[in-house]
């Protein structure tokens, strides 16, 4: 694999679809993807990002919620034990550029993953990490922010979801449409 053909997948990639399936070995070839996602991250000026975001289905994530050299997270194969409360916050996505949504999140979660040693590890969060390991483990079963959003906000942003889809989708171009107006930034 040529690492710099990884590059970030936006929707509606079908990969972003499925189901991403467990890691079996902690190599350098892993250790070397994980650093592709996170260049590939920093690049989108994101906090999080999910393996299927660099079009592989694997079920790893990446974070970096604090933006310094510390706050690099690796999260393999990871399970979330436990999560309470509920916070509603703007939720925003590197597969899809400008869209934001407020999404119900619990407040607190703990997690259990590898790390790149292939050490198991448990760790609690709440907040904005919290929130990025709800998001990124809806990445690793095929669950999109679209999914997430209310019926009104889905309505909402019917124009950028259809934007996005005629920009990154494959499927064939609707003529007329592809001249009409571009949704408009946040
Ligand atoms: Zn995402």
């Amino acid at each position: 694999m040529n690492l710099s053909q990884l590059r970030l997948v936006y929707y509606p990639d079908p990969r972003l679809r499925k189901r991403s399936s467990p890691i079996e070995t902690i190599d350098q070839r892993l250790a070397d993807v994980v650093s592709r996602m996170f260049e590939i991250m920093y690049e989108a000026k994101g906090l999080g990002l999910a393996a299927v975001q660099a079009g592989l289905n694997w079920r790893l994530f990446v974070t970096n919620t604090t933006g310094q050299p510390d706050g690099q997270r690796v999260y393999i194969n990871p399970e979330i034990l436990q999560m309470e409360g509920t916070v509603e916050r703007d939720e925003g996505c590197l597969s899809f550029p400008d869209l934001y949504a407020p999404l119900t999140r619990a407040q607190y979660c703990k997690i259990r993953a590898i790390d790149l040693t292939g050490s198991a590890f448990e760790e609690e969060a709440t907040d904005l990490l919290a929130r990025a390991w709800q998001h990124e483990m809806d990445h690793l079963n095929g669950v999109l922010i679209c999914d997430r959003m209310s019926p009104a906000h889905k309505i909402a942003s019917r124009r950028q979801l259809k934007h996005l889809e005629e920009k990154y989708g494959t499927g064939p171009a609707t003529s007329g449409s592809r001249r009409g107006p571009v949704a408009r930034k946040r």
